[in-house]
């Protein structure tokens, strides 16, 4: 995530939408702390100035590899009219520079099939959380630790497909595994943070990951040199399916599941999981965006267009022809990673000081300054609510008069004060005529 500073006007509206208390306005621009940040996107769809942007990858990018391979996630074609078929989608990416497509749909139906048998195990714990959203695993890394245990350890659809991807093209063309380009075409920033520190797993087999909004204008001019005939859609439509919020557990067929998506109400849910208040459901599919996948910040169309459309071709309404079928052969427990993960660590950014002392005097420090403060939660002093300027102020990073009502309180005692002084200083010496004399 990135600030364009000199768009900022520090007007407050991301830090008030920052799921993690993230943001903070200092000198009158928005800055971010990293640990923090969870890549949700919330910032960049709630900045009425564009000031925030996600740094990703861009089509130059792919030159230092001699072959390339284009993962497009299945939220790629909601983005593009209904007569665009699947296939003239893919072999777009072939005309703007890519060897050739592997589709995340298909990685998609192969994580499927395994997470329905990983629920079949009466040892694991309930609900579980699918961990297919990076942004939502970061969320339970940074707000919820004691959640961990309950998310589903497979890779999500993307790394899945870059193994098999990686794999299928060394085949084909005899070159070493590092000299593939495999490049993701996402509709998130979220993505492209798992490319840099991936989750669960030591590194991530994506060479870099390249936002829908970068190369939709390409891939539009590329569409005349395409006729659509060259079958390379594989995915089934239930893979496809995963773009759409409760995709996932249409194509898991999860009995006893439960679909929210948007950050917020992410964070609602997962807090009655952590309270014990969901114990019946077995089953939760989170997905940051409104939506699901299709209302990414990298995304180009309105997502309700987008739903239409991908609902259209996950029915198999349109262009029912070019249906595809789950047709790969693979190793499963190669691909889904099993070997290579790690377990996902807390990211306890909450904590206050790592020394404990220093910790509760911090605590007491933010108990008092909270009682003093207005309790209204306007922003108006850079942090997103009254809790969060005590804590900040605690940690010496603010201090009491950033909040405008108590400057305004303090501005007025030192009025009083002047008065009061005023009033008590001698009177002036009025200098009668012939003093001097
Ligand atoms: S991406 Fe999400 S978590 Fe990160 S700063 Fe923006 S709103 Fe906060
Ligand atoms: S929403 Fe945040 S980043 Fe955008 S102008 Fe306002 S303060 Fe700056």
């Amino acid at each position: 995530m990135r600030l364009i500073a000199e768009r900022c006007k520090g007007c407050v509206n991301c830090i008030k939408h920052c799921p993690t208390e993230a943001i903070r306005i200092r000198g009158g621009k928005a800055r971010i702390t990293e640990s923090r940040c969870i890549d949700c996107g919330e910032c960049i769809r709630r900045c009425p100035n564009h000031a925030k942007t996600a740094v990703t990858d861009c089509l130059e990018h792919i030159k230092q590899y001699p072959f390339n391979v284009a993962l497009p996630a299945p939220s790629l074609y909601g983005q593009f009219n209904s007569d665009v078929t699947i296939e003239k989608i893919l072999e777009s990416l072939l005309q703007v520079g890519f060897d050739t497509v592997f589709e995340v749909a298909l990685g998609a139906d192969i994580v499927s099939r395994a997470i329905a048998e990983y629920l079949k195990r009466p040892d694991i714990k309930r609900p579980a959380i699918s961990s297919a959203c990076p942004a939502v695993v970061r969320l339970v890394q940074v707000q919820f630790p004691e959640l961990i245990d309950h998310l589903i350890p497979i890779d999500a659809p993307v790394e899945v497909s870059t193994r098999i991807a990686r794999d299928e093209a060394v085949k084909r063309t005899g070159l070493a595994p590092e000299n593939i380009g495999v490049w993701f075409i996402t509709p998130c920033p979220a993505k492209m943070t798992t490319v840099k520190q991936p989750l669960g797993s030591e590194t991530s087999n994506i060479s870099g990951a390249i936002g829908i909004s970068e190369i939709y204008g390409d891939l539009l001019r590329a569409f005349p040199d395409c006729n659509g005939g060259q079958k390379l859609r594989r995915a089934s439509p239930a893979g496809i399916g995963w773009a759409l919020s409760g995709g996932e557990v249409s194509a898991v067929q999860a009995a006893k599941a439960l679909v929210v998506n948007e950050i917020e109400s992410v964070n609602g849910v997962l807090e009655q999981v952590a309270l014990g208040k969901l114990k019946e459901v077995e089953y939760i599919e989170c997905l940051s965006c409104a939506g699901g996948c299709i209302g990414g910040p990298l995304t180009v169309e309105s997502r309700f267009v987008a739903q239409y459309r991908m609902q259209q071709r996950v029915d198999g309404k349109m262009n029912p022809d070019a249906i595809g079928n789950l047709s790969v052969n693979v190793d499963y427990a190669a691909v889904l990673g099993g070997d290579e993960r790690r377990v996902i660590e807390p990211r306890p950014v909450m904590r206050l000081d790592e020394d404990i002392s220093r910790a509760l005097y911090k605590v007491e420090v933010m108990e008092d300054t909270l009682k003093r403060l207005p309790g209204l939660d306007c922003g108006s002093c850079g942090s997103p609510n009254c809790k969060a300027l005590a804590e900040d102020i605690a940690q010496g990073t603010a201090c009491e008069t950033d909040c405008l009502f108590k400057l305004r309180e303090k501005v007025r005692d030192l009025a009083r004060e002047m008065v009061e002084v005023a009033d008590r200083l001698p009177p002036p010496l009025v200098k009668q005529s012939g003093d001097e004399s």
